[in-house]
């Protein structure tokens, strides 16, 4: 059996070897390295995978997060709400720019932010709302653009786990994930469902005034060369990784329905176990799989991470720290309404999710978990 990995990106990359060393060696000897033309055309073939006007490439996902925010004229002490149950960054860059976070408690069975918990949250100085599409699927889009609109907010999608998911809205049109909100962000970090092979992100907005905006800011806010009108930031995608991209978009859809098949090896495997509850699909996201996480509720999560790593079988908790809890953001913590983001804290554990995952090694691992849970 293959030596099994949370993320095997070394089998992916040899299926489309080939193409993507090609890709690359053309970029070297065109020697268009910064803003070449592979990332225009990577560019306008993600606009029309996700059927969005503007995509603005730029350095990670976190730039993109931080360029959102930059590019709404937010002003210090303006509230944002996001989750406690997300990546840091999402936090993170609402603190660089001197906002303010507010930190909600997310649903218990969709692992996405609670809608109910964004209403209580608002003041008359929230003016966002981030949804985090966490581990593939999109949160409750539909009410909280319906939210957004009755309080004038901005919506910004962190879709960096979920790129490729859909959502179906009621009146039956179906929108790619990181397109329903003012703006959407994504990261191409090489794990991610569709990964470069170093870091890269964007941005995504039907808005032509603010796409126009964000492409000054994410190059020292300048709209006419050497003329600078804003403070801005240098973050980019090379031409290298655009070339990399060009290679592997075509591939996402396929790239998530292997992931789909082995999260339904999974379910099957755990179905109806007392102490196992496996991922509950949202009702109106189809899944992505960027992870596949349990929930464990005899209390040995910890055990069980442990038994596994003896078989040699890697799982992570993602996350285990609620980011109300992190000092860095905040000195002391409110744990009233957080309910769900502290019992999974305890519960929750990754297991290996990729694209390459085989029957032999589903098997073995699952024959694990369930030799550990009895
Ligand atoms: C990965 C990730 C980011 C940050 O992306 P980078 O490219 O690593 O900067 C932000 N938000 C979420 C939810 C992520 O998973």
């Amino acid at each position: 059996m293959k030596k099994i990995q949370m993320v095997d990106l070394q089998s992916q990359y040899y299926k489309i070897k080939n193409d993507v060393d090609n890709a690359v060696l053309n970029v070297m000897d065109s020697a268009a390295f910064i803003n070449g033309p592979e990332v225009k055309s990577f560019q306008n073939e993600l606009e029309s995978y996700l059927d969005v006007q503007h995509v603005i490439p730029c350095g990670n996902g976190t730039d993109a997060l931080q360029i959102a925010l930059m590019a709404l004229d937010l002003k210090e002490g303006d509230e944002v709400i996001t989750a406690d149950f997300t990546f840091a960054a999402t936090v993170e860059v609402i603190h660089l720019l001197k906002l303010k976070s507010v930190l909600v408690d997310v649903d218990y069975d969709t692992f996405t932010i609670s809608t109910e918990q964004i209403r209580k949250a608002i003041t008359p100085k929230t003016k966002a709302i981030i949804p985090v599409h966490l581990f593939g699927q999109c949160a409750d889009m539909e009410e909280i653009i319906k939210i957004a609109k009755e309080h004038n907010l901005y919506v910004i999608e962190d879709n960096a786990q979920a790129i490729g998911a859909e959502y179906t809205l009621s009146d039956g049109s179906v929108k790619k994930s990181g397109t329903m909100g003012t703006l959407g962000t994504t990261s191409f970090f090489p794990s991610k469902n569709l990964g470069c092979y170093g870091d890269g992100g964007a941005l995504f907005t039907n808005d032509d005034a603010l796409a126009h905006r964000i492409r000054g800011i994410v190059n020292h806010g300048m709209y006419e060369r050497y003329y600078h009108d804003e403070v801005g930031v240098n973050s980019r995608l090379d031409s290298v990784q655009a070339a990399i991209l060009r290679k592997k978009l075509p591939h996402l859809d396929t790239y998530n329905e292997a992931r789909r098949k082995a999260a339904e090896y999974y379910d099957e495997a755990f179905a109806g176990h007392d102490q196992i509850l496996t991922p509950k699909r949202a009702e109106n996201s189809s899944h992505v799989f960027h992870q596949y996480t349990l929930r464990i509720l005899n209390g040995q999560r910890n055990e069980l991470q442990k038994f596994l790593t003896e078989k040699d079988i890697p799982a992570m908790i993602y996350y285990p720290v609620a980011l109300r809890k992190q000092k860095a953001y905040f000195q002391d913590s409110n744990d009233a309404d957080f309910e769900n983001t502290d019992k999974l804290l305890d519960q929750v554990i990754s297991l290996p999710m990729h694209t390459e995952l085989d029957d032999e090694q589903l098997k073995y691992i699952t024959d694990a978990v369930l030799e550990f849970m009895k």
